[in-house]
């Protein structure tokens, strides 16, 4: 920004005193009747912010914050409860990421949590998903035994892939049908839908707020 004020011309020192006329005069090349177009028109040339004072409405600096020096703030590990240091990216104790995925299911009326440790499995045999999760789909018919996995890279990307044997009824991503072992990615807010009945909000969850 040039801000050469040695340049600019004397008039501007009176023009935020003038009458309406002065302001006229500067501009009479224009049917400019109210001078407010004129004098916006004056702004364009540089140096205007060397002249504090003449507005006079320049807000005054943001006040520092308190400043806060009491021991550091922890919150409870999602996966084992313990506690991790605010701003840590990792639990200490589990070594899971504090980033981490919820899935939340009406039917079967289910929250899942995983973390950034290897792909969540999903489906109604506890040789494929997790105990846990087996059971919570079991009564599920329209989602196959290996059904799919949803992965949590490590550069925090999410991805769906359908298990590489294919699945009776689908996999569907909002909708749309993911064919079976392409791995496709997933976003927060995504559905995510095990054959015809049983979807999944995906959620990612970051540091709850302190
Ligand atoms: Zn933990």
């Amino acid at each position: 920004m040039v801000t050469d004020g040695g340049a600019r011309p004397p008039r501007y020192v009176d023009k935020s005193l003038a009458e309406d006329v002065f302001l006229d005069d500067e501009y009479d090349d224009e049917d400019d009747e109210d001078g407010e177009d004129g004098e916006y028109g004056e702004y364009d040339w540089s140096g205007e912010y060397d002249e504090g004072g003449e507005e006079g409405d320049e807000p005054p600096p943001w006040p520092a914050g308190p400043q806060v020096s009491a021991a550091p703030r922890t919150h409870p590990c999602w996966s084992c409860a313990a506690d991790v240091p605010s701003g840590a990216s990792a639990c200490p104790e589990c070594q899971e990421s504090v980033r981490h995925l919820r899935l939340i299911s009406t039917r079967p009326p289910v929250q899942l949590r995983h973390g950034g440790c290897g792909p969540l499995n999903l489906g109604r045999h506890p040789s494929w998903a997790a105990p846990a999760v087996a059971a919570a789909l079991d009564g599920e018919r329209g989602v196959s035994r290996r059904h799919a996995s949803i992965e949590m890279a490590p550069d925090g990307g999410l991805w769906l892939t359908e298990h590489p044997a294919g699945t009776v009824n689908g996999t569907f991503v909002n909708g749309e049908r993911v064919p079976p072992g392409d791995r496709v990615p997933v976003a927060d807010g995504d559905t995510v839908r095990l054959g015809t009945y049983c979807a999944f909000t995906v959620l990612v969850v970051e540091e709850p707020p302190a």
